[in-house]
């Protein structure tokens, strides 16, 4: 089992936020209130637990860490005011430029958002998912698509989905205009990029 005496101190002083969960009480209210909370191995309380024990490599290669949605309802709801959220983030991103990668599918929907906003400089709700499930290639991608038929279906009986074509190789959807200025905002994301890729570094 991995074990790393500092490590506590390495996410104080490294970690965005990470000095927060110093005044953590253990009351269990963030893991309670999580929805998340049966998809996940451990909840932010028991993570806490383990940077306190040094468990660095469980800690960083949780898929737990990648997994938040930021629905903000532990930062709200923490009677400490830790913000939750944040740590769980500044924890993924520790881990990414560390070179560990806690949860691929996360990585692989945060790649699509990106694509789409750098193609088009919008995102919407039918874009980003195929994308998302091309992923992987066209095979893998289809077979993706029809795992989450359901959900498909479900989003567009509420009105929040609504189906499109597409056009293979550049996954062009009609009615997904670009914006004006797009290329001013491509320069931003490529300076974005550049910087995120020298910290990695
Ligand atoms: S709600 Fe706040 S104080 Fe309670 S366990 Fe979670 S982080 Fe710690
Ligand atoms: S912000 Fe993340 S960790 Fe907090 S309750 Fe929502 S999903 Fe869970």
């Amino acid at each position: 089992m991995d074990y790393q005496q500092d490590f506590a101190k390495e996410v104080y002083e490294k970690v965005d936020s990470g000095a927060e969960i110093k005044v953590c009480m253990q009351c269990g209210v963030c893991a309670s209130t999580c929805p998340l909370r049966e998809k996940m191995k451990y909840s932010p309380r028991k993570l806490w637990t383990l940077i306190r024990a040094g468990r660095r490599q469980e800690v960083l290669n949780c898929p737990d860490i990648m997994l938040c949605t930021s629905c903000y309802t532990c930062k709200v709801r923490c009677p400490r005011g830790i913000p939750v959220i944040d740590v769980m983030h500044g924890l993924a991103h520790y881990a990414l430029e560390k070179g560990i990668t806690p949860r691929e599918e996360t990585k692989k929907f945060g790649e699509a958002f990106w694509d789409s906003i750098y193609e088009t400089g919008r995102v919407d709700e039918a874009t980003v998912p195929i994308k998302y499930c091309l992923k992987d290639g066209m095979i893998a991608g289809l077979k993706k698509s029809l795992s989450m038929l359901d959900i498909g279906m479900a989003l567009m009986k509420a009105k929040r989905l609504t189906p499109k074509l597409f056009i293979p190789p550049n996954f062009f959807i009609p009615g997904s205009h670009k914006i004006k200025g797009l290329k001013d905002l491509q320069k931003m994301l490529d300076k974005a990029k550049a910087m995120g890729a020298r910290k990695e570094g």
